[in-house]
């Protein structure tokens, strides 16, 4: 029987709101708005990604001069501290930018992952490492998420998922809790949910990724 002894996080839309416009970072990068940027950008030779990569970090750089807290993350980080859960963040964002965002605001976690460190979601790569640097194993932590690579990441790397309901996407059938506030999260890790086994889940298939 597992007990949740830490809680990983995505960062945008999960701990903070930022402005990253990722059409016009498509735009001025390849020249239209398909796919995923990351996914395109392992696809280019040295010199382009070269230049995608400075594109991408002066977005990400004005984005999180004006990044904002979500609604109820201080309290919720502090509600953690308290009953010694561990914390950490998982994120498609570059080190740089995750520095920057969490230096502002003052926010701190046990573990960060960004792209630099290890292949992103929706692999799970990203969600093991942050499991070992928090000294955790899978089966020991939520993962909290606004999006379907989280919720994809999370299945895969054998955590429990959390769906945070913040504008993107409204379900996900690898969410094991749909919230719309970190209140209710907080409610429901209170009254127990996240402890005990994993009960039978749907495997997150590679046919989920069509499209990326
Ligand atoms: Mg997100």
């Amino acid at each position: 029987m597992a007990e949740l002894r830490g809680i990983l996080f995505d960062m945008d839309g999960v701990v903070v709101r930022q402005r990253l416009d990722f059409l016009a970072i498509k735009r001025e990068i390849f020249g239209d708005t398909d796919g995923y940027i990351l996914e395109r950008m392992a696809t280019l030779a040295a010199a382009e990604r070269a230049r995608a990569e400075e594109i991408l970090e002066r977005h990400e750089t004005v984005a999180a001069l004006g990044a904002e807290p979500m609604d109820g993350i201080r309290e919720f980080l502090a509600w953690m501290q308290t009953g010694g859960l561990r914390s950490g963040l998982v994120t498609r964002n570059s080190r740089k930018s995750v520095g920057l965002v969490l230096d502002r605001l003052g926010l701190h976690f046990d573990a960060i992952v960004t792209r630099e460190d290890a292949p992103p979601k929706p692999a799970p790569d990203p969600v093991w490492l942050a499991c070992t640097r928090m000294g955790l194993g899978p089966s020991e932590v939520v993962f909290v998420g606004d999006f379907e690579f989280d919720m994809l990441a999370g299945r895969r790397a054998g955590t429990r998922t959390v769906l945070l309901r913040s504008g993107v996407i409204l379900s996900s059938e690898y969410a094991d809790l749909i919230v719309d506030t970190l209140g209710h999260l907080k409610n429901s890790l209170a009254a127990g949910w996240g402890n005990g086994p994993l009960g039978p889940r749907r495997a997150a298939g590679e046919a989920a990724e069509d499209g990326s």
